[in-house]
Order: structure tokens, then sequence, then C-alpha cells
């Protein structure tokens, strides 16, 4: 790409959500920016052998990017590795929650909708992952918190009907986005314990780092992992992710969290 002079260079950092070879030695990336929100990018030549756009263009890696804006993609002008999360590929826990959370992003969020708030949640999801955190915890965790930045932050503190804050046993309703009490539970919701319904509260408000020191249970956390996967179908109109798949396939209930 040659840049002429006075051609407007956008400098962004973004985390590669998404690459596709294109001809010969080229990428088209999808790449959540924080100055941009979520662009498709050009990478010419990344591809190259001896090419400096090799890893920083890998995906999950958080780069910085020098960019021109083309027609249908922004182009590198230069890029610049920060960090590589290439550890994530260690294991298929990380790998493949690593996968998902990515492409929860690349298929629930339009274009260039500017939203640095969301760049930091994914790049602290990943970062936790990284050093070292139970990776499902972590994709639950950023389950929630991503719905609740995107507007669909779902009621939990009290039955969604009558207010109610005392009940044994609750029902989370994806179509009504939240939780009800045992005197007003409708049907099509599922069924959750006091203490799923409290975890799930804990969760959202707790920071990645700190989710280890709530030492929940690890069939509490496949449970909010499947109801999540649910109001995030529902709400954003989602079929099966191709991460879930390798989740449902890859990893078994048993060999995490002890
Ligand atoms: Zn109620």
């Amino acid at each position: 790409m040659v840049i002429n002079k006075g051609e407007k260079i956008i400098k962004t950092c973004g985390i590669v959500l998404l690459g596709i070879k294109f001809k010969e030695s080229s990428k088209i990336l999808t790449v959540y920016t924080r100055e941009l929100g979520k662009i498709k990018v050009m990478g010419q030549g990344v591809m190259k052998p001896k090419s400096e756009g090799i890893a920083s263009t890998e995906v999950f890696a958080h780069s910085e990017f020098d960019l021109k804006k083309g027609r249908n993609f922004y182009y590198i002008n230069s890029v610049y590795l920060i960090d590589s999360y290439h550890n994530l590929r260690n294991s298929m826990d990380t790998l493949f929650l690593g996968f998902y959370i990515l492409e929860l992003m690349d298929k629930t969020i339009h274009e260039e909708e500017h939203n640095p708030i969301l760049f930091d949640l994914l790049n602290k999801a990943l970062m936790a992952i990284k050093n070292g955190e139970e990776p499902l915890l972590i994709a639950v965790a950023f389950q929630l918190k991503f719905v609740s930045f995107m507007g669909y932050r779902p009621q939990l503190d009290i039955c969604s009907s009558c207010g109610n804050t005392n009940s044994q046993i609750w029902r989370f309703s994806s179509s009504k986005g939240g939780v009800f009490c045992e005197d007003c539970f409708t049907n099509e919701a599922t069924t959750i314990t006091e203490e799923q319904r409290l975890i799930l509260t804990k969760i959202l408000l707790t920071p990645f780092d700190n989710l280890r020191s709530l030492n929940i249970k690890k069939e509490n956390i496949w449970k909010i992992y499947n109801l999540m996967l649910n109001y995030i179908s529902y709400n954003f109109d989602i079929k099966e992710l191709k991460s879930q798949a390798m989740i449902r396939n890859g990893i078994t209930s048993d060999n995490h969290i002890t």
C-alpha cells in the first residue's frame, strides 16, 4: 500500500478477532479496535515469510496499527505487536474459550461502533486467561459483563415480576431478561438455585483477576455458562457459534476447575 503524502494515518490499538487468507500472502482481518470499534483490515503481504506483520496479525494478537481508510477496508501502513496472547494456544481449554470470547465479539457487534469500554473488557479477559485464571470462569464473567455493557444487564437482584428478594428457587428467563421468584414462575425459564442467583451477581461485579477468590463450584460455572449461552442467543439473535461445538467436544466438565 502506497501512502501518499497528506493521506490521513489512523493510529489505533486492536485485537485480531479473525483472519482469513487472501491471495498469496495477504489476510483480511476482523479487528476490534479501541478507537474505531470493529473494523475490517486488509493486511497486504503480512503472510510473507519475513513480514513483520506475521505475529501482529495473528488471531488473539493485541497490536498497534497505523491504518489508512480505503473504500472497503482499512489498510495497514505499519503494525506493531503489543501482546500475542500466544499461551492461550497451549491448551484446548484456553484456546477454545478464548476463541469463544473473540467469536462472541465478532458475531454480536456491528462494524465501526466505537466503544473503548468493550475493548478494555476484551483485553482484560484475554489477559486474565493468559495469566492463568480459570478460562471457563473468565468466559462466563465475560458473557455477563459483555451483555451488561451492551445494554442487556439481566435483572438478578429481585423478582422481575413482584420485586420479591426472598426465594429458595428462582427461574431465569432469557426473553424477560431476569429472575422470577417461586410465586411468579414462568414456564419458559430455567430453574436456578438461590446460590446460583447470588453467584451471577457476584461474577458480574467482580474484576476478572479476583474471580478465583469466589471459589465457585464447577457445576455452577457450567450452569451459568449454559444459561448465558441461551440468554445471548435469544437477545442477540445468533445461532450456535463455531467455538461452542469446540468447547462441547473438546472440554469435558471434569477436566477443569479443581
Ligand atoms: Zn415474584
